[in-house]
């Protein structure tokens, strides 16, 4: 999920490598290491923090090589230590590897690998990777990595090499972006082209199941059959800081756009759709006493607390569970009674945000089990909840939160399915939506088609100075984190309300010039949201419909339409929040703003 760059060409290797990773520093890791070779000996250095000490190290060395492989790890298996730094090596120090993705099946790879001899060093899942090949290795480095990609399940960006094999690298790709550039200064592989790009400018992107081997002046691209690919160039003309955002104007857009991926990402390897069930490693050590839970409480702040308040809905649809979801600043100074068999679930995606690290401190006094939904491994909410699940949607840059957001979605669906199948949820049921969870990132991919058609409606509509977003059930949460996105960018006043709750109030605010933004898939409550439409149309307010695709009806009512795909209504957030995000994004875009880095906001929130 992090950074990788390998070089090998003529002694400049430290220099072009440790160059190479400054330019990803930009994705945030929590630490790096490198291994180089001057065609007789290896050396490794791994450091917790940031590439500067690793700099440090290195700067007090003679360290002169010809090839390399660099690293800036983004944890997803096992704590951030010196040992679970990449590169990991194999038992005889001969094989180097560092990696980016996650390897499903390493547990029972580990435990064969050991029983034959091997010794492991680290908790990462990547160290299977080194022993496997070294396992297979005859002398002969691209036939062993690719006897070794045979068995392994998952997603990977890897960088290979051999001390006994010092002419070349071996790189592979599955699911994890790499790619390579040869000319007059060398070899080079990159997970972005930011790493590379003031090297050269003409670059091969590879695909899924290639490997390639890499020498100073040549290179070779096969699949995992060994079957030899011929490959384009791509001529970039980007400047370093559009490469680091793969071309896109902006981190937000970037990380809108890869949505399908991070969600795909937080699902992998953990959905049994025959079974209809999800496989969540991360609470299996309390899953006896998940089953007797009575009520979940969900604690955590800004989309965060909407993504969990979506969970609610889930929770109790899926698993019948009664469930309440509070701010976790507000919690924490509430007298919030307590009851028997009860579990807190804290989501951050950073998991350091402050209020909810002070709502979890309130809760372990109560000595009630602790849950997690975090993004960053390793972090504080992470290690002191008694369990929790990952969402492996990669590192977020975008101060206002995206695909974070739809990732945590993801795992509160996998996580009430898991509660559900543990209790009512029949088999049938939890097959139809494990399929409905399985099937999102082509549905993501299709919502993304038109991004250009909400540009155009976010200048049409950019002279409003307020803005409404309504819905029910399952597209209330979305209304009010397509408010806050608003708000957080474009700095546009706007509300997230019910669309029930309209005529109890706010609907006193309606006139031409106020427009609403109505979240209105066609699910079990798209008819009373229709009237709700209805109602503001009859005092003039203008109404933009996220509906679902096929839905003509619809036309006559509204002044303009979004339309997402069809699906499921539990999951029907994951999709409808995108066109919010974009319109917001747009939105500030027109005004002349950064939506990176919006006014008075940071990314992770650590004070009170
Ligand atoms: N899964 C690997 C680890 O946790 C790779 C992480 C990354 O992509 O940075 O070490």
């Amino acid at each position: 999920m992090c950074g990788i760059i390998g070089y090998i060409g003529d002694n400049g290797a430290l220099d072009i490598g440790m160059k190479g990773l400054k330019r990803l520093e930009y994705r945030g890791y929590d630490s790096a290491g490198l291994a180089i070779s001057n065609g007789k000996e290896v050396s490794c250095i791994k450091v917790v923090g940031k590439v500067e000490e690793l700099e440090k190290i290195v700067g007090d060395k003679d360290l002169v090589g010809s090839s390399i492989i660099l690293h800036s790890r983004w944890a997803t298996h096992g704590g951030i230590t010196e040992s679970n730094a990449h590169p990991h090596a194999d038992c005889k120090g001969n094989i180097f590897v560092v990696h980016n993705g996650i390897i499903e099946n390493y547990k029972q790879i580990r435990e064969k690998l050991k029983l034959m001899g091997h010794k492991f060093v680290s908790e990462t899942d990547t160290e299977v990777l080194p022993h496997l090949i070294e396992h297979f290795y005859n002398g002969n480095l691209e036939e062993a990595v690719i006897k070794a990609l045979k068995y392994i399940k998952g997603t990977y960006g890897l960088v290979v090499m051999a001390k006994h094999n010092s002419d070349r690298i071996v790189v592979a790709r599955m699911f994890s972006p790499l790619v390579i550039s040869v000319n007059e200064h060398g070899g080079f592989v990159a997970s972005d082209p930011s790493a590379i790009i003031s090297h050269s400018k003409r670059m091969i992107f590879l695909e899924d199941g290639e490997v390639a081997v890499i020498k100073k002046d040549d290179f070779i691209i096969t699949d995992l059959e060994r079957k030899v690919k011929d490959k384009k160039e791509t001529e970039l003309d980007w400047d370093i800081e559009e490469a680091q955002k793969s071309g896109y104007a902006h981190f937000m857009l970037k990380e809108i756009m890869e949505q399908s991926e991070s969600v795909a990402n937080s699902m992998r390897g953990r959905l049994i759709i025959e079974e209809g069930i999800s496989k969540l490693g991360g609470i299996d050590s309390v899953k006896d006493k998940l089953k007797d839970i009575k009520k979940i409480n969900i604690l955590a702040c800004g989309t965060s607390y909407y993504a969990g308040l979506i969970g609610e809905y889930l929770l109790e649809e899926l698993a019948g569970i009664p469930t309440e979801v509070d701010f976790a600043s507000e919690f924490r100074y509430r007298k919030f009674p307590t009851v028997e068999n009860e579990a807190y679930l804290f989501i951050s995606q950073s998991g350091e945000t402050a209020d909810s690290l002070a709502a979890l401190k309130e809760v372990k006094k109560r000595k009630a089990l602790s849950l997690g939904i975090v993004n960053v491994v390793g972090s504080s909410i992470a290690r002191e909840t008694d369990a929790g699940v990952y969402n492996h949607a990669g590192p977020e840059i975008g101060v206002a939160s995206t695909k974070a957001f739809t990732s945590q979605v993801v795992v509160l669906a996998l996580v009430a399915l898991f509660l559900g199948r543990q209790r009512n949820l029949s088999l049938a049921d939890g097959k139809t939506i494990a399929k409905e969870i399985s099937k999102l990132p082509e549905l993501i991919n299709n919502t993304l088609k038109d991004i250009s058609a909400i540009e155009l409606l976010a200048k049409k509509y950019n002279s409003a100075s307020n803005f409404l977003f309504i819905g029910r059930k399952y597209s209330y949460p979305v209304a009010m984190e397509g408010a806050l996105k608003l708000k957080e960018i474009s700095y546009i006043h706007s509300e997230g309300y019910s669309a029930g709750e309209m005529k109890h109030g706010p609907i006193a605010l309606i006139e031409e010039n106020f427009p609403t933004i109505a979240i209105c898939p066609q699910d079990s409550v798209y008819e009373k949201t229709v009237s709700n439409i209805q109602e503001i149309k009859a005092r003039n307010g203008k109404v933009i419909a996220i509906t679902t695709q096929g839905n003509e009806e619809i036309k006559s009512l509204v002044d303009d339409i979004i339309y997402i795909p069809k699906v499921n209504e539990v999951l029907s957030p994951i999709l409808s929040v995108i066109p919010v995000q974009i319109f917001a994004y747009y939105m500030a875009v027109s005004f002349g703003h950064n939506p990176d880095m919006p006014r008075n906001l940071a990314k992770s929130v650590t004070v009170e």
